[in-house]
């Protein structure tokens, strides 16, 4: 097995058969041999710098159905709530005293915020703070909307696949939700110029280590700046509210499959897998990533953009959950940059 890992190392592929062997006999040992080799590749890359984002919830309306989200459309248990631009600006101006120079802008699909209104807080933010990199993480879109609100600021944007199988894609979602469209999005948005970031959930309801594969390959070929993956984890309002969370381990190796197959991409240590261990994003920077997104929302709204059960930091404030996690990252052996923390293609 080993040697497969240094062929991964080698050569950042492997075929369909070498990952899904990869796959099928994940063990401590192999597992730490993996990390050693993708935290070299991250440390090549990126040194002991963790890059930050800042992320603001604005909204958690939304009028999709997905079966595993806490804040789905028919959750009627959601205490609903949105920010207001005023609301928003001062999570960034917070931010970035604080030093991010990110800042993420994460909701449900939520009609409320038209493209005049999100047109109008991309500019607003990017005016106040012209030296910040704005990310949009607010699902499907139509390309005119996407390039309109790249043209208004927006830098990078975030959209998981959640599973590159359809089958699969069916089982965790209602049937006007297309694996397809997803796709159709993410080749929109890379065509405009964002810089994209897509993933999945590990250990998501019906997932098999083909569907795992197939993940990894659609990433492979698709070639993100950002890869954003965690652990699934059952919210108590959902149809899958008894299925069992995804598991540290298969999450951490998958970091590191991940970041030998793509050396330079931008990878986060979740919050979601910061929730089913007390010190996964630890765990997660020493399995290869490189980017940690602590959360700038109010704290009175917190509690409410919950996408799964037990979520961390939901009462901390902007400015502990930054130094808490300075703290966390300075104990391993990193330190939190300030600086935007673009894509850099390999040269
Ligand atoms: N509406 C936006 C943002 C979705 S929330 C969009 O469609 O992209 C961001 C991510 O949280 C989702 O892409 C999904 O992968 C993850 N997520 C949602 N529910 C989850 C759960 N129960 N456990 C773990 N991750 C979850």
């Amino acid at each position: 097995m080993k040697s497969l890992i240094d062929q991964l190392d080698q050569e950042h592929n492997l075929s369909q058969s070498q990952l899904t062997t990869l796959l099928q006999n994940i063990t401590p040992e192999l597992s730490e041999y993996l990390f050693e080799k993708a935290r070299a590749t991250s440390q090549n890359y990126f040194g002991n710098a963790i890059y930050t984002r800042g992320l603001i919830e604005f909204t958690n309306y939304c009028k999709n159905d997905c079966y595993y989200c806490g804040i789905r459309k028919s959750n009627s248990n959601a205490i609903r709530y949105r920010l207001t631009k005023e609301q928003i600006l001062s999570c960034c101006k917070q931010g970035h005293e604080l030093g991010f120079r990110t800042f993420v802008l994460q909701g449900g699909e939520d009609g409320f915020f038209t493209d005049e209104k999100m047109v109008d807080i991309i500019s607003s933010i990017k005016k106040a703070f012209p030296d910040c990199a704005i990310t949009l993480s607010i699902g499907e879109k139509s390309y005119d909307s996407y390039q309109k609100f790249y043209n208004a600021g927006a830098d990078r944007y975030l959209l998981r696949h959640e599973t590159a199988t359809d089958s699969h894609y069916a089982s965790l979602h209602p049937k006007n939700l297309l694996l397809s469209t997803r796709k159709q999005c993410l080749q929109d948005l890379k065509e405009i110029g964002y810089q994209v970031g897509t993933g999945f959930m590990v250990g998501s309801p019906y997932q098999t280590i083909e569907n795992l594969v197939a993940d990894l390959q659609f990433i492979k070929e698709f070639s993100p700046h950002m890869i954003g993956i965690g652990p699934f984890i059952p919210h108590k309002d959902t149809q899958f509210a008894s299925e069992p969370a995804g598991t540290l381990e298969l999450t951490l190796f998958l970091i590191g499959v991940l970041r030998l197959l793509l050396p330079n991409a931008l990878i986060p240590a979740t919050t979601a897998l910061g929730t089913i261990d007390p010190t996964g994003r630890e765990k997660g920077i020493l399995a290869g990533a490189n980017v940690v997104m602590p959360n700038l929302s109010p704290t009175s709204v917190r509690k409410n953009y919950s996408l799964y059960d037990n979520k961390i930091c939901t009462g901390d404030e902007a400015a502990e959950c930054r130094l808490c996690l300075e703290k966390r990252m300075n104990k391993i052996g990193y330190y939190l940059s300030s600086e935007r923390g673009d894509f850099q293609p390999i040269i």
